[in-house]
């Protein structure tokens, strides 16, 4: 596998750091659990899209792009990375945001991910829930083609065979880097949505003959719909690649039992896991996405999922920027309106 023949645009502090959560682990009375730092990616407080645009990015740049556009729900992380990316590298940035929802609180509305979108210079137009956002992205972009304007499309998430060849290399990365340490991964956890960071990761694996296995803790989609998204975004980007079709189903494992009302709608189990993992670890997760995948975690780990000698390393994906977004789901605000 050779990631470097593929267009790449360095945007991410990387490697990112491999750390063990001691007192969490203590807490919880093993396993002993481990974090990847992609949080910690650098660009505009980080996040785990960074290392999908740096292919991304390329591949733009490569087609002669003016401006990127792309889209997700009004807190998306994937937008903020975006718009950062885009200011780094001289682009105009357009994003399209999802009122999936429906919180209407300026809070959400502005502040967060969205005050930093427009802080990096990019402009933002809305659109109800259950918009359909590639469509509305295309007919933006033929409005600029017919303007004079070269748009690059991003699929919201960046989860396309180019975005995934990020999480390959962050694959490579962490195989590289337990080997340094001598540490042996028994599990790989993380939160799962537009499926590129898992594809990409499973892809990246198995690539590698490591043996890992990987659960996705789904955030939006059921769980049959979830594996199918992440199966065939591995096996395109396995193709991508250049490689034999070696990911099979097997490979594929998500859990979608975290997910509670909806994409974006906090969970009981979403608000103690931050809450204990800020108060644990100083270390802040996200309401949206890591926040539910370790709240799944820790759920599992009471369930007797792993074996209390076990290695589990759980992939911290940034997103904290949305903590703004929601405070009163944790309590803190004076305002308790939802
Ligand atoms: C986008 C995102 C994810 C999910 O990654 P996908 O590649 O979309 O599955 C997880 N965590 C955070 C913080 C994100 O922004």
């Amino acid at each position: 596998m050779n990631l470097a023949r593929f267009p790449r645009i360095r945007l991410g502090h990387m490697p990112t750091p491999l750390e063990p959560m001691e007192r969490l682990t203590k807490h919880l009375g093993g396993p002993k659990l481990w974090i990847k730092r992609d949080d910690c990616t650098g660009l505009s407080t980080g996040g785990n899209k960074t290392r999908k645009l740096e292919f991304l990015c390329a591949d733009a740049i490569a087609k002669g792009a003016d401006i990127l556009i792309t889209q997700g729900a009004t807190q998306s992380n994937h937008a903020r990375q975006t718009a950062a990316a885009a200011a780094k590298l001289g682009l105009a940035c357009h994003i399209l945001l999802e009122d999936r929802t429906g919180y209407a609180d300026p809070a959400y509305t502005e502040s967060g991910n969205v005050l930093m979108d427009r802080l990096h210079g990019a402009s933002v137009s809305r659109r109800p829930g259950g918009a359909d956002m590639q469509a509305e992205m295309e007919a933006v972009a033929e409005e600029m083609r017919g303007a004079g304007r070269k748009p690059y499309v991003i699929p919201g998430g960046g989860s396309n065979p180019v975005g995934a060849l990020g999480y390959v290399n962050a694959a490579q990365e962490l195989v590289t880097q337990a080997s340094d340490m001598g540490l042996r991964i028994d599990h790989l956890v993380h939160a799962t949505g537009s499926a590129g960071t898992q594809a990409g990761l499973v892809a990246g694996l198995v690539a590698l003959n490591s043996g890992i296995p990987v659960l996705g803790i789904g955030v939006r989609a059921p769980k049959p719909k979830q594996e199918a998204n992440v199966l065939a975004l591995a096996e395109r980007t396995m193709a991508h690649l250049g490689l034999p079709a070696l990911v099979k189903a097997e490979h594929v494992v998500a859990n979608c039992d975290y997910v509670g009302q909806g994409y974006g709608i906090p969970t009981e189990g979403m608000v103690e896991a931050v809450k204990l993992v800020a108060e644990q670890e100083g270390i802040l997760l996200d309401p949206v996405y890591s926040g539910k995948g370790m709240a799944g975690l820790i759920d599992l780990i009471s369930k007797g999922f792993f074996g209390k000698d076990q290695n589990v390393v759980f992939l911290h994906t940034g997103g904290q920027v949305g903590l703004f977004g929601y405070p009163q789901a944790f309590g803190l605000a004076a305002d308790a309106a939802r």
